[in-house]
């Protein structure tokens, strides 16, 4: 992976060098299956009594990060997410209602996507978080932690699978909560993506290019002189019968 940052195009304030990095991640398909992905950063905002508070920008739902501009992220009170620490169970829906509830301006941001916890409990000032097939295909493995130790050690930390929502914030919460591990540069979780973190965007997106490229490197290496996929187990089907089927499936 080849980094693209470019300073003059990142801007100068700390929304501008999100949406720029948010926009270059967006564009590189192989980081984002579609509609995947999101950014944030910690800022101190004002909200709207007047007060300046530690806050939370995080892609909002529904938006995209190849074409997000500022008024596609939320912001979200950091104190009232923390909460989200001290909870041993929630629904989706009720982890929903307090993510609205953490809202600095309701009526103007949109909604935030069930991500957000993720964002919120990595204790870091830029985060970038994505589904990308250089990270999965390491851990759509039945050995995915042998191979993110053997390739990053503790320079990258590890997560067995849990579902994404409030089970994810949790085991988060567990892991990262007091001591995120000295040195780590990003969070690899099993069949999910990866998350890299940094003080600037710029370091953000660095160390994502980081990790991309050593999973690339080893995948490749790993991959030379075998065949990957196997032959054939069953002769493709005219071209007629295989629209037919497809005619009856794709509506389905
Ligand atoms: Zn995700």
């Amino acid at each position: 992976m080849n980094n693209a940052w470019n300073d003059t195009e990142a801007g100068s304030t700390a929304i501008d060098n999100l949406v720029y990095l948010s926009n270059l991640i967006g564009r590189d398909l192989a980081l984002v299956q579609p509609g995947g992905g999101n950014t944030s950063a910690k800022l101190d905002e004002p909200d709207l009594l007047g007060a300046t508070v530690p806050a939370l920008a995080v892609k909002g739902s529904g938006t995209d990060l190849r074409t997000i501009t500022a008024p596609g992220f939320t912001h979200l009170y950091l104190d009232r997410l923390a909460t989200l620490r001290d909870r041993d169970a929630m629904s989706d829906e009720e982890m929903m209602s307090l993510m609205r509830a953490c809202m600095l301006s309701p009526d103007r941001d949109p909604i935030p996507s069930v991500e957000t916890p993720l964002h919120s409990l990595l204790p870091y000032r830029f985060v970038a978080h994505t589904h990308d097939v250089a990270t999965l295909s390491l851990t759509d493995t039945p050995s995915a932690r042998d191979h993110v130790t053997r390739l990053y050690g503790d320079a990258v930390a590890f997560l067995e699978y849990v579902r994404p929502g409030f089970p994810l914030a949790k085991r988060l919460a567990e892991q990262f909560g007091e001591q995120p591990p000295a040195g780590a540069i990003g969070l690899v979780m099993e069949k999910h993506g990866l998350s890299v973190w940094g003080e600037t965007a710029k370091d953000c997106y660095a160390n994502l290019v980081a990790v991309i490229t050593r999973a690339e490197t080893y995948v490749a290496e790993r991959a030379t002189g075998k065949r990957v996929f196997g032959p054939p187990v069953a002769p493709a089907l005219d071209i007629t019968t295989r629209r037919q089927l497809a005619a009856q499936l794709l509506p389905i």
